[in-house]
């Protein structure tokens, strides 16, 4: 079976009602990025950054995978599929995609703040200050904050090199490392990328296609299941 890697951002859950950074001007839900997600943030106000994600997990829980989603999911029935997402949502897997890989971790589960490898699911939207982990820590959202190591890059730069077939859908790629694993990909592999406002890319090699993930997606899908 081909291999086809899928490397998704913050624009494919866009349709199903998560803002994008990009789309409010490089805030996050009227936060700017320092004030809620770098580990310097959590040193400053906890509670704060708790609240947050709180709210993000909230929004998260509320929203449906799109057409983008499931289609991805479908892929699936003629190749072996892995989702390499920057996202902290869990749209890709209730979308039906089996093999998704989240570089920047996923807020529906909690982590201890004094041992990363330490996760745990959370039920519900709320993880409340006072909740620790088996060492006694303070539990924290399961996210990479700015300025964290990215302990998944490496599987997902692995991943990259063995593509047979590369799709970006929804980044702008402005957040490293995750931008750049396009680099990883060989030369001669098919790349396409799908967004509405295409982001600079130094490969010139991409198939670009300007739409939304919604629009984009299945039809490309559609296109390599007839292949
Ligand atoms: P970004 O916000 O920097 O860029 C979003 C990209 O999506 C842009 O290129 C934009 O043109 C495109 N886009 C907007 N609407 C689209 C649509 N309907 N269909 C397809 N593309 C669309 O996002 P990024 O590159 O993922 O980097 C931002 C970081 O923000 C990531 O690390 C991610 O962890 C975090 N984030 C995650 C979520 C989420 O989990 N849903 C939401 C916001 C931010």
């Amino acid at each position: 079976m081909k291999k086809i890697v899928v490397l998704t951002g913050a624009g494919i859950s866009a349709e199903s009602g998560l803002k994008t950074f990009r789309d409010s001007d490089g805030l996050w839900e009227g936060y700017d990025i320092e004030e809620v997600a770098t580990p310097e943030a959590w040193s400053r106000n906890p509670a704060l950054v708790q609240e947050f994600y709180n709210m993000r997990r909230k929004s998260v829980l509320e929203a449906e995978p799109n057409a983008a989603h499931y289609a991805l999911a479908e892929l699936e029935k003629n190749y072996d599929v892995t989702v390499i997402t920057q996202n902290i949502d869990d749209l890709h897997e209730r979308g039906g995609s089996t093999r998704v890989l989240h570089l920047h971790g996923i807020i529906t589960r909690s982590q201890s703040s004094i041992n990363p490898n330490l996760t745990y699911p959370i039920n519900g939207w709320e993880l409340k200050m006072g909740e620790k982990c088996e060492l006694g820590s303070q539990l924290r959202a399961h996210v990479v904050w700015f300025g964290e190591p990215v302990p998944m890059i490496e599987e997902a730069a692995r991943v990259c090199r063995q593509a047979d077939i590369f799709i970006l859908v929804g980044s702008s790629l402005a957040v490293y490392p995750a931008a750049g694993l396009v680099h990883y990909v060989p030369y001669e592999v098919p790349k396409y990328i799908i967004d509405p406002k295409i982001p600079y890319i130094s490969s010139s090699d991409f198939i670009r296609i300007e739409a939304k993930a919604t629009g984009g997606v299945p039809p490309l899908v559609t296109e390599l299941l007839n292949d």
